[in-house]
């Protein structure tokens, strides 16, 4: 695996939110999308294989392990997610919806589609639309899905963006099907 960093926080987002979770950051994404910050995915990385990142992590707590990137299913990724399994991880992977098939034996998948003229629906455990408030919500208006549905604001780096952020509370009070995700540890102040 190509990893940019681990580290050990609290899962901010989605259905796992509050989770005390490993995080694992890998290299490198199909896509390039404007609000990104490329130094998570571009630059220096380092190679593990499943057996020597299972002895770097078994000290942490948890046993819930996030594999984001970047965007993880550029690779194939489903022997280490066994390995990381078979030792009693619980692994979650957050995608762009680039290939499920490569990262399809994982626990949870967490989709985010970055092309709302494009969303893919089976493949995931829950979606995550993100919006700023100028996004055009009718693509989302019009999906719907038996997983939860995320509505998420574009937030800063470190912090919250307060004019998205009231823009999906108004788009979640009108459309209450949808589920406010408010990446918790941006107001928490941690990684
Ligand atoms: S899909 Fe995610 S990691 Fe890739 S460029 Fe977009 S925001 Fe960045």
């Amino acid at each position: 695996m190509k990893i940019t960093k681990i580290f050990y926080s609290i899962q901010g987002e989605g259905s796992f939110s509050g989770v005390a979770s490993i995080f694992v950051r890998l290299f490198g994404c199909n896509l390039a999308c404007h609000f990104c910050d490329d130094t998570y995915h571009v630059g220096t990385f380092y190679e593990l294989n499943s057996k020597e990142l299972i002895q770097k992590i078994k000290h942490y707590n948890s046993k819930t392990i996030v594999i984001t990137g970047g965007e993880p299913s550029i690779y194939d990724l489903n022997q280490e997610i066994r390995d990381l399994k078979s030792v009693g991880f619980y692994v979650c992977v957050e995608t762009n919806g680039y290939n499920f098939e490569n990262i399809k034996e994982a626990n949870w998948i967490t989709y985010s589609p970055k092309d709302l003229q494009d969303i893919k629906t089976k493949g995931f455990d829950e979606i995550k639309f993100i919006l700023s408030n100028d996004t055009d919500t009718e693509p989302i208006l019009s999906f719907d899905s038996d997983k939860p549905i995320f509505i998420q604001p574009q937030n800063y780096l470190n912090r919250p963006n307060m004019k998205n952020l009231n823009f999906c509370i108004d788009f979640v009070k009108k459309n209450p099907r949808f589920k406010l995700s408010v990446q918790t540890h941006k107001f928490l102040g941690i990684e």
